[in-house]
């Protein structure tokens, strides 16, 4: 039903129309018969409802309905009530929209930084609606009861690869912190890079770090305060969508900015007071790399520190476990403790497997998150 053909209609005009409808309204049968009925007086009904100040106030359909202008963009920042949304073909300025909650329903979750979204509005100066959100190619998640609503599971949408930025002293190099992201990007089915950063500060890389060296698809011992290494992670980087994350105080921020000099991230000791692109959000933000390719900055140990594996899946997939993916223990569920049978206490027993990974694996068991 549409309520644009509104008629001009004084007072006068009312009452003679209406008249003219309870006419019409008798003779239905008859016109219907003839077949030269049409909706014309249902139309002109709502038209004088809306009319009527007596009757309950009704906005007409089409002032309110935000499908009426759409336009596709991607989310660049996400908050509890709106995200900051990028419209296609548009420069690098974002605009605001507001979640409806039936689109939060259907998703079951808010959207994530680097999704694909349809925008729509009522009119050129009404406020942006999230419509809908694109089926994902791809997503850095972290695992989460399904079934919450309005709960943040997914990290970052439609991205290539996982970045872990590590320190390697100064915060020293975090196991535990590098398994949980290991566990996450095999979760997520994202290949992994790891960033060794302030290698100025040491001589060579701390023995923890190479064990990960054979469990990450690349590792990049990099200085972002001196820019060495850094055109290495550049090439990687390149026309690819990348998630970062790290431990605060790794020098996440440091690099970033060198990566993206828009960014003008807030460093550890540096406080840009401008405002302008000062970055304190707790939400995920997207930046372009100046070749082409895109960099998102996660919240990292908020993100990512909790893992909601079940025992035996983190025994199933802990990385390093079972190189070539065939669980080998004796029993299905063993969670390589003191179970007869277990592969994983024979690689530790024979060396094949670092202890260090080993007790990794019990620190993340027990933490139970
Ligand atoms: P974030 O919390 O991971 O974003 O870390 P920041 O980028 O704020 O850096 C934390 C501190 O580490 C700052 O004082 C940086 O100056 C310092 N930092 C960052 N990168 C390097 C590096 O490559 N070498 C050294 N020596 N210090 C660094
Ligand atoms: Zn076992």
């Amino acid at each position: 039903m549409s309520s644009e053909e509104t008629p001009e209609e004084d007072s006068q005009g009312i009452s003679s129309k209406r008249r003219h409808h309870r006419n019409r309204r008798v003779n239905a049968m008859e016109y219907w018969q003839k077949g030269i009925m049409d909706e014309s007086p249902i139309k002109e009904r709502w038209s004088r409802e809306f009319k009527n100040p007596r009757l309950k106030h009704i906005v007409p359909p089409a002032e309110q309905d935000p499908n009426q202008k759409q336009a596709d963009g991607l989310v660049v920042e996400v908050h509890r009530r709106t995200c900051e949304v990028r419209m296609d073909g548009e420069d690098l300025t974002s605009v605001t929209a507001r979640y409806r909650a039936t689109v939060i329903d259907e998703l079951g979750e808010f959207p994530a930084v680097g999704d694909r979204v349809t925008l729509g509005r009522a009119s050129d100066d009404a406020e942006y609606m999230l419509l809908k959100v694109h089926p994902r190619r791809s997503a850095l998640t972290r695992p989460g009861p399904k079934d919450r609503i309005n709960q943040q599971l997914t990290q970052a949408a439609n991205v290539d690869q996982v970045v872990i930025v590590a320190s390697v002293a100064q915060p020293p190099f975090n196991y535990g912190f590098a398994d949980r992201f290991l566990l996450a990007a095999a979760f997520s089915n994202l290949p992994l890079i790891m960033v060794l950063n302030k290698m100025d500060l040491v001589d060579a890389l701390p023995p923890e770090a190479e064990d990960f060296l054979s469990l990450v698809d690349r590792c990049i011992p990099i200085s972002a305060e001196s820019g060495e290494g850094v055109d290495e992670l550049r090439e990687i980087l390149a026309h690819k969508v990348s998630v970062f994350s790290g431990q605060s105080g790794v020098g996440k921020s440091t690099l970033i900015n060198r990566l993206v000099p828009s960014a003008l991230l807030r460093t550890g000791d540096v406080r840009v007071k401008d405002g302008k692109g000062r970055h304190t959000t707790t939400s995920a933000s997207l930046f372009d790399l100046p070749g082409g390719g895109m960099v998102i900055d996660t919240p990292g140990i908020r993100a990512l520190g909790i893992l909601d594996l079940e025992p035996i899946d983190l025994a199933r997939c802990f990385p390093g476990f079972f190189p070539d993916g065939n669980f080998t223990c004796r029993f299905n569920d063993c969670t390589h403790q003191e179970e007869p049978g277990c592969a994983v206490l024979a690689a530790l027993e024979e060396g094949r497997l670092p202890l260090a990974r080993y007790d990794s694996y019990l620190r993340i068991l027990s933490s139970g998150n």
